[in-house]
């Protein structure tokens, strides 16, 4: 029978921490606390099954339910000796959610329940402080109408406050027992204004109505948006744990907090957090009171602090990763609520997982499995720059929640961030205080700022786990979210504004303040030594493990020396793409360029040619030896020539002008002929017209020209003493027939390099696979390519029929209806392309067998695509260099996965002579290789 239900309590608990699927984290990591005789109040969590029935059964929990609870809270009963509902003994418990995957504040908690009329006469005699009672019972009822009824919590605070003011107090713990109880007169007479009923004496019908709440506030917006971001599955559920009450705001020996074993904001191994004597959790996680910090506690409360230390790193060293840990103290005892795996930075990630193999706590594995990729890539980000920054003024400070530079125009509602931010505006995020409902503006915006709020509160944790810089708890800011402004003394910051935040130091700066590279980028320019920066050689230690275990070999798109330098500083193994066209594009040579397409006949454009070559050997000759021997590949023209020519309209304004203003006869004949050749070159198609090797083929000596170049400058290059092994790419081939036709030239021409410098050197001819008639006759290409590059972006293109840059347009709306989980030219579509490049793999490894293959387009940098063809058994990834660290590490990370998930890589085992495997039969491997259907030679 399947158990619906775990109890835990009294040193035992029927379920542990790793049944997180079922319990969710916060119900894993009780019972995981309790069986560690941890002192953890006894509860019991419903499981994450019985939230899936809840949804299948149109949002109502199963019958046997209710029955089901209260047999388990007998049991919570028997151990604390109270009873739920009992007059003069009452057991309150807080209900909980919790899934699998922790979402800080996204889904709803309630705590108090079981205080109605009688209980909290009952509470105020036991506990012999009418106040305590009084104050936990509004805000029961206020946590309650909120979510349950959906009520605003807004209505309650304006309650709350008109009880200060009559009072004449400034906090809440001005408020005596005779206030609290008239605010819960008011709470009461509120509900029943706004929700249009009483709010539930019985205390069963209260755990019921709060239980379902629960299992609802999984569907809640900001869960929705929190599990779009983060890709959680919607089916999931939530689990909800019953848990009985202990209480923080029994007075000044009482209280609650939150804590890391270490700094999430930037990895330190320092005891992090932060707490409130006389409260309740939610005041400190809600963020709404700006807390102490934990070393307070030390002052205190000194024998609870150390229990507290104790405890928490025997968590840390049974789970072996940063906790994030609930704390409530009642009168002088210490209760855990809550472990959990922390939330951090990248900067937090790097440190943390390197500190923790140099403490033996995990291994170099662990290490490269603890850092997501994006996690590593904010090392990358752009800090302020230290010499310009001083020109902006420090207006105020706050709390370094977050680290990284930030800046934008100020915007004070999440709705405007995201708004804003789609009309491609930076924006800065401003609040009063940190919510959790702002999840989809805090991913929009560049920063967060907030007035109030602490640094564990539940939207800090949130902006830390994005990446975010953040700063919170900047009292000095005073926001008025209505008139969309905040001041600081007696300066006015308006909305739209330019702000710069400092998550690392807390600072907020008037302005725009320029950024310049970070630390680690730093060092890889060579501006700053590797021993001045502790950042970077835990970054770089990080790669050096990645590096043992993945599979896939990465490399970069580099044009020119310079990012080759960049590239190589990065880790790259060589050159996957370099675009020879934007060689043409300097600007000494654009003029030759439009003499070679403007030329008539062929003699005139190999006239053009001949002046192009020197440059482009030259160009090559720097890559190559920048290179230093790691392979290049290098693709011939691909852009349609009207690129490289001067607009249409912008032609036709000019030569209206110089008729109009009689001007130079020469020029504007020169300008009609150029004209004359543009309206000739316009295509209304131009990412499917004459393009890519359709140019080689009919102006073979542009082809002819480059392999020249590239083989000159090889030859030379060789001879200094460093030998390359140049890889020639023919783009956009679609049919066998383009590929030989220009691999005749290029090997033509190879030859006659050799020959003449009486050198040989070796070098392969392959082509892109970017055009889907590719991928489906790859077995075909594959007789005569040596290599296969996967040009994703053209192949996405012309596989989905989606023009790249138009795709813009509906590709949002595409994504909010879940017809694509991401952009598909962002994250490969493994669905689609992907069965393209499956295909395409397949069929080329059928003819033979090590085909090298690799992937060049804009998902080559991409984690997830990476995941991708590191399964098909691609042989390398090719990225931007800025993105070539964040390939190694989702490399080793999908090599990793799939170890231990036991799945065996796609690759050939043994590299036997290619060519020999070539000649072999072709119908046996196309049935080993699983082809259906018709032989390649039978097709229509
Ligand atoms: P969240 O996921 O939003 O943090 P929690 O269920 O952890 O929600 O509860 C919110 C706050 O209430 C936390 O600070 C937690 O420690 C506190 N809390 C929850 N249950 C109890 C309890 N039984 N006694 C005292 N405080 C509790
Ligand atoms: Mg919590
Ligand atoms: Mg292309």
């Amino acid at each position: 029978m399947t158990r619906y239900i775990y109890f835990f309590g009294g040193g035992k608990a029927d379920g542990n921490g790793k049944m997180k699927e079922v319990l969710g984290g916060k119900g894993a990591g009780l019972a995981e606390m309790t069986n560690a005789g941890i002192p953890v109040p006894p509860g019991f969590t419903i499981s994450t099954e019985v939230c899936r029935l809840f949804y299948a059964n149109r949002q109502k929990s199963p019958k046997w339910l209710d029955a089901e609870c209260k047999k388990h809270l007998a049991h919570v009963e028997k151990l604390v000796g109270l009873r739920l509902g009992d007059a003069e003994a009452p057991l309150l418990v807080s209900v909980r959610s919790g899934a699998r995957d922790s979402m800080p504040g996204m889904m709803d908690t309630i705590l108090n329940l079981g205080l109605n009329d009688q209980t909290v006469l009952g509470l105020a005699k036991r506990t012999g402080n009418e106040r305590f009672a009084w104050d936990s019972y509004r805000r029961f009822i206020s946590m309650f109408a909120s979510v349950v009824y959906d009520m605003e919590k807004k209505g309650f605070e304006r309650k709350i406050e008109e009880r200060k003011l009559i009072k004449g107090v400034k906090n809440d713990t001005g408020l005596g027992a005779a206030d609290l109880k008239g605010l819960v007169g008011d709470f009461k007479a509120l509900v029943r204004e706004k929700a249009g009923k009483d709010f539930p004496q019985d205390p069963y019908i209260q755990l019921r109505e709060a239980r379902d709440a629960v299992f609802a506030s999984w569907m809640n917006e900001r869960a929705k948006t929190y599990r779009r971001i983060y890709a959680i599955p919607d089916h999931l559920g939530t689990a909800c744990s019953v848990v009985a009450m202990v209480f923080g705001n029994m007075g000044e020996d009482s209280g609650t907090g939150v804590g890391f074993t270490r700094n999430p904001a930037t990895g330190e191994k320092k005891f992090y957090g932060e707490y409130l004597s006389n409260a309740q959790g939610e005041d400190v996680v809600a963020g709404i009171r700006t807390p102490k910090q934990i070393d307070q506690l030390k002052d205190d409360q000194p024998a609870v602090y150390d229990q507290l230390r104790e405890i928490t790193s025997r968590l840390e060293k049974h789970y072996r990763d940063v906790q994030d840990f609930e704390f409530t103290i009642q009168q002088g005892t210490l209760y855990m609520l809550q472990t959990r795996n922390g939330k951090r930075t990248g900067h937090a990630a790097v440190r943390i997982a390197c500190d923790m193999v140099r403490e033996k706590l995990i291994t170099p594995r662990d290490a490269v499995m603890r850092v997501l990729p994006d996690q590593l890539e904010q090392l990358l980000h752009p800090i302020f720059d230290a010499t310009k920054r001083k020109e902006h003024p420090v207006i105020a400070k706050g709390l370094d929640a977050s680290p990284g530079a930030a800046a934008g125009k100020v915007v004070f509602h999440a709705d405007d961030a995201v708004a804003w931010t789609n009309r491609g505006d930076r924006v800065l995020l401003v609040r009063g205080e940190t919510c959790p409902d702002d999840i989809h503006g805090m991913a929009a915006a560049k920063g967060v700022l907030t007035a109030i709020g602490g640094a564990t509160s539940h939207a800090t944790v949130v902006g830390r786990q994005m990446g975010k810089p953040t700063v919170v708890g900047c009292s000095a800011i005073k926001v008025d979210e209505v008139a969309r402004l905040f001041r600081v003394g007696d300066r006015v910051v308006k909305e739209g504004d330019f702000l710069s935040i400092d998550g690392s130091t807390g600072e907020v700066m008037l302005g725009d303040v320029p950024t310049r590279a970070s630390e680690v980028v730093q060092v890889l320019h060579g501006e700053l030594k590797p021993e001045q920066s502790a950042g970077f050689q835990d970054f770089a230690t990080l790669l050096t493990w990645a590096d043992k275990y993945r599979r896939l070999k990465v490399r970069a798109n580099a044009d020119i020396p310079r990012d080759a330098e960049a590239a190589i500083a990065f880790g790259a193994q060589g050159i996957g793409l370099c675009r020879t066209e934007h060689m043409f594009f300097a600007e000494e040579r654009l003029p030759i360029v439009v003499e070679m397409i403007m030329a008539d006949t062929e003699a005139k454009r190999r006239a053009a040619l001949d002046k192009l070559l020197p440059f482009q050997r030259n160009d090559f000759k720097g890559l190559f030896a920048t290179m230093r021997g790691k392979p290049v590949t290098i693709r011939t023209l691909d852009p349609p020539l009207h690129e490289f020519l001067p607009k249409r309209e912008e032609l036709m304004v000019e030569i209206a002008v110089l008729k109009a203003t009689n001007g130079d006869a020469g020029k504007l004949a020169e300008k009609e002929k150029i004209l004359a050749r543009v309206t000739e070159l316009h295509e209304f198609n131009p990412m499917l017209g004459h393009r890519g090797c359709r140019l080689g083929i009919t102006y073979p000596e542009i082809t002819e020209m480059q392999a020249r170049a590239i083989f000159e400058a090889a030859i030379d290059v060789a001879a200094s003493g460093r030998p390359t092994e140049p890889e020639v790419m023919i783009p956009l081939v679609g049919n066998v027939k383009e590929f030989t036709h220009q691999k005749a030239i290029v090997v033509r021409v190879a030859e006659e390099v050799m020959a003449k410098a009486g050198r040989r050197l070796k070098y392969t001819v392959g082509t892109m696979i970017e055009v889907p008639r590719a991928a489906v006759t790859a077995d075909r290409i594959a007789e005569e390519a040596e290599f296969f590059s996967f040009g994703t972006n053209d192949l996405t293109q012309m596989g989905s029929g989606f023009s790249r840059d138009d795709s813009g347009k509906f590709m949002g709306a595409y994504i909010d209806l879940k017809i694509y989980a991401k952009d598909v030219f962002q994250s490969l579509d493994v669905e689609g392309i992907g069965e393209l490049i499956r295909i395409a793999v397949s069929r080329g490894r059928a003819t033979k067998e090590h085909l090298k293959i690799g992937i060049c387009g804009e998902h080559g940098g991409d984690p997830d695509s990476i995941a991708f063809c590191h399964r098909v058994g691609l042989d390398y990834v090719s990225c931007s260099p800025f993105r070539v660290p964040v390939a190694r590490l989702a490399a080793a990370r999908v090599a990793i996965a799939d170890e231990d998930a036991g799945r065996k890589p796609a690759v050939p085992k043994a590299k036997k002579s290619a060519r020999a495997k070539a000649s072999a039969n072709v119908p046996a491997r196309r049935a080993k290789a699983g082809l259906r259907g018709r032989p390649v030679g039978a097709r229509r």
